[in-house]
């Protein structure tokens, strides 16, 4: 399905048809939930209850009609804040119904990660599970958002939503104006240390939810332990819906239970970040547990080591083990191999590193950082990518550097194709470290550092980790060589001040020097490159 190459080293496919022809997400999902309204749309784990979309559909209306009465509108953003339960995408659902915005938090955030996304994307409504309430009462008060309402899952006022008296059959859902306004709003850690709401629209999730499904994934019965604030639940939760099909809920991710649960509910796909199936291969599988239902094992997120992929294989020797490379901005995957198309599992069958090829819908362009010229096979460069999927930009912020001069939206990350068009991604260029998952800004650590005054200057780097993806550490100048400090202590200062998941994992390193380019900028790449080459030869 790649177009032919027109020798300037730009990777073209044709568009995805496009399925699904309303502007509204809400009004597309609306109909197709009423299409397989006798369908199971989704299965608690814990307590075995289900719903047919039917039955979400309802509850979702009346939500709706509910927001609508305490004037939540179009304009309005709605946020929502649980683990996996099956009220969770209720207002979520019902805020596409009615045009507004939706963006979620995972209740595991710490209160000032939340803070500053509620700064950030102040929201009018927020349905929160009962752990978080209180904080998010703190937080709001903080913020001073005076009409913001939150409505604790599991309380009065939310069966004031369920309970709403109305015949579903004379609602309409809201018609957006335009395919591309914003219909959901995620979250990213910015590399200036700021985080950023990222606002994808309408058009972009209606073309890359249904990926999974057009590559040929067995979504019929889908295990992801992915919260709502997650694209990848997102896209799972729209797929769902879209084709009739069954969610498996999953408060939280426990490794043990894992096997258990593919087992019990005969599993059909299941999708995990690479942290979550390291741990999963690392845990006892129980024996004589043979997973016959299970087709596709999907992995992503972060880089797949070959020790963790020949693990998955070998605990799930019927099932496809799959990498998919996806990201937030592009509204889910950039390269993922196929089950569909026979040639990219014969391909990659041999290259269990690569990250897959190509998807239609995407064009792919690797460029070198020096010339900014675009490189053939082979050859590492920043991958830059021109598609219809992706975001309208970062929520109140200049995003122009978001993308070239030619339109071309940068990835931040180091990647090549070898000569089948198969992916790999090497290293990250934007400065984010990635920590099972979270994003962890340099500059956020690397701020703390230097307010210590025997710090003179600090670069934070992310250290490669079997099973956490990667562990920030620290490379540190210290302001006169006579200090007394040691690394433990600078590390325990910084630990002391940031959540768990921002922590020095790899510790602190003192160095004499930086390298510096021209302009007097540290090279951050560069610099990265000699402290890994130096631990990895050790
Ligand atoms: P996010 O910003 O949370 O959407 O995460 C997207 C980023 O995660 C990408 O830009 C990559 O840096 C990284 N990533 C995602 N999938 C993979 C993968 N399969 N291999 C390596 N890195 C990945």
């Amino acid at each position: 399905y790649l177009l032919p190459n027109q020798g300037d080293n730009i990777i073209r496919t044709p568009n995805q048809k496009y399925e699904f022809s309303e502007k509204s997400l809400g009004v597309v999902l609306f109909k197709q939930m009423k299409k397989y309204s006798d369908e199971i749309a989704q299965i608690d784990a814990v307590t075995e209850a289900s719903d047919t979309h039917g039955m979400l559909l309802k509850r979702s209306i009346r939500t709706a009609v509910e927001m609508q009465n305490r004037g939540v509108t179009k304009g309005d953003i709605i946020c929502i804040c649980s683990s996996n339960n099956r009220n969770s995408c209720v207002p979520y659902l019902a805020g596409l119904f009615i045009g507004a915005k939706v963006s979620a938090l995972d209740p595991i955030m710490s209160y000032e990660d939340m803070k500053h996304l509620l700064n950030q994307v102040p929201p009018s409504i927020i349905f929160t599970a009962h752990e978080s309430e209180q904080s998010l009462k703190e937080i709001i008060s903080d913020l001073n958002l005076l009409t913001t309402d939150i409505i604790p899952f599991n309380s009065i006022a939310f069966e004031a939503f369920l309970s709403e008296k109305l015949d579903e059959n004379e609602f309409k859902p809201v018609i957006v104006n335009d395919v591309f306004e914003t219909a959901v709003i995620f979250f990213s850690s910015g590399t200036t240390g700021l985080a950023k709401g990222i606002c994808i629209n309408h058009y972009t999730l209606l073309q890359q939810s249904p990926a999974f499904k057009m590559l040929g994934f067995d979504l019929n019965i889908v295990l992801s332990f992915a919260s709502l604030y997650w694209i990848s639940a997102i896209n799972l939760l729209i797929s769902s819906l879209l084709y009739g099909q069954t969610r498996l809920l999953v408060p939280d991710f426990d490794e043990d239970q894992t096997w258990q649960l593919i087992d019990k509910f005969k599993v059909t796909t299941l999708l995990m970040s690479s942290t979550q199936a390291t741990l999963l291969i690392k845990s006892n599988k129980p024996p004589n547990l043979k997973f016959e239902s299970l087709k596709h094992v999907t992995v992503g997120g972060a880089p797949v080591s070959l020790n963790l992929f020949n693990g998955l294989e070998e605990n799930f020797p019927q099932a496809k083990v799959i990498q998919g490379y996806g990201w937030t901005e592009v509204g889910g995957i950039i390269t993922i191999s196929s089950p569909n198309f026979s040639q990219d599992l014969m391909l990659l069958k041999n290259k269990p590193l690569s990250c897959g090829r190509p998807i239609p819908g995407i064009w792919y362009k690797l460029v070198d950082l020096e010339t900014e010229k675009a490189l053939g096979p082979n050859k590492r460069g920043e991958l830059r990518l021109k598609t219809d999927y992706q975001m309208n930009g970062y929520y109140n912020m200049d995003s122009s550097n978001a993308w070239d001069s030619q339109g071309w939206i940068r990835t931040g990350d180091i990647c090549y194709y070898d000569e089948d068009y198969c992916f790999y991604v090497i290293d990250r260029l934007k400065e984010l470290i990635k920590y099972r998952g979270w994003h962890v800004s340099p500059a956020l650590l690397e701020g703390i550092l230097v307010k210590h005054p025997a710090v003179k200057m600090a670069v934070v780097i992310g250290v490669p980790h079997d099973q956490d993806n990667e562990h920030p550490l620290a490379l540190v100048m210290l302001t006169n060589k006579d200090n007394t400090i040691n690394e433990d202590q600078l590390r325990k200062f910084v630990d002391d001040q940031v959540d768990d998941n921002k922590k020095l994992r790899a510790g602190v390193r003192f160095i004499e020097d930086m390298p510096k380019t021209p302009t007097g900028k540290v090279r951050r790449y560069f610099l990265k490159m000699q402290i890994l080459s130096q631990i990895f030869k050790n």
